[in-house]
């Protein structure tokens, strides 16, 4: 059984369709499967309503999850919330603050590339994102798509990437919050690909003790394809820190093989993973 517990639909920034998702995944041979868009539940509801999961569940696990954005320190963390139930009040109203702070800095965002001369940035934005969140790679292929830019590369070194005047910072919510929003709505709560916040050993080790504190229980020990020393280093640190660990492939889209759904190997065997009690 391939389990793949991170992965994004088009209800955040992935680019396919909930229901594509579940097929790319059984054709990789996923049998367990995490939907954890971003700060949205939208893309597991919508593949929840079609009946065919629900007769394959023998075969085919779909787990809800999320990936909810915060902050811890000065950095940017994201909290992975596995088996969560969506009706609980404290999660809806969490997803729902996360959504307003996405949709102003959309706002934010548009407002800026008027100011450059480069007005309908907001309606272009929204109609490519269609039901899911606009985000900053709507707004390049609307510079690319007006001829502003000559590609997705430029629109971002010139007007969205670091520094730039696209590069509207959101203020999200402490990392304790999120994950009291996870525990409270009866979920998991797992640090996502830690070493993607490319900290410092001693600093990474403070922000782990500091989630588990939170109520954490799991990390990423495998994060997409990574390197045998990688896998190694985070297997210690879920032991060290006695925290479940978790797999996932964090797909996006299909033309990024190195995060193919359930391609990422598997998690070492010193390692109890994240499902063992499910
Ligand atoms: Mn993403
Ligand atoms: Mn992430
Ligand atoms: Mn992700």
């Amino acid at each position: 059984m391939t389990t793949d517990l991170h992965c994004h639909t088009t209800a955040s920034d992935g680019q396919l369709t909930p229901n594509e998702l579940i097929e790319r995944a059984k054709q990789q041979g996923v049998s367990r499967l995490a939907i954890t868009d971003h700060d949205s539940m939208d893309g597991y509801f919508e593949v929840c309503e079609q009946a065919d999961v629900e007769v394959e569940r023998e075969q085919f696990q779909l787990i809800a999850g999320v990936e909810l954005s915060c902050i811890w320190g000065k950095a940017l963390i994201h909290i992975v919330g596995l088996k969560v139930d969506p009706k609980v009040p404290v999660l809806v109203e969490g997803l729902q603050s996360q959504q307003l702070a996405r949709e102003q800095r959309a706002v934010i965002i548009a407002q800026k590339l008027e100011k450059l001369g480069f007005s309908g940035a907001l309606e272009y934005a929204s109609a490519l994102a269609g039901d899911g969140q606009v985000g900053r790679p709507h707004f390049a292929r609307f510079l690319v798509e007006k001829g502003h830019v000559s590609s997705i590369s430029q629109a971002f070194k010139k007007y969205l990437g670091a520094g730039k005047p696209g590069d509207v910072k959101l203020t999200w919510p402490a990392l304790e919050t999120v994950v009291s929003w996870i525990v409270a709505s009866g979920g998991q709560a797992v640090l996502a690909h830690p070493l993607k916040y490319k900290m410092t050993a001693t600093k990474l080790r403070a922000l782990i003790a500091d989630f588990k504190a939170a109520g954490g229980v799991a990390i990423e020990v495998v994060s997409g394809k990574q390197t045998a020393d990688q896998t190694q280093h985070l297997a210690q640190l879920s032991q060290r820190y006695q925290l479940l660990a978790s797999i996932g492939s964090d797909f996006h889209q299909p033309d990024q093989p190195w995060n193919e759904l359930g391609q990422m190997g598997e998690l070492p065997k010193s390692c109890e993973p994240v499902w063992s009690g499910w």
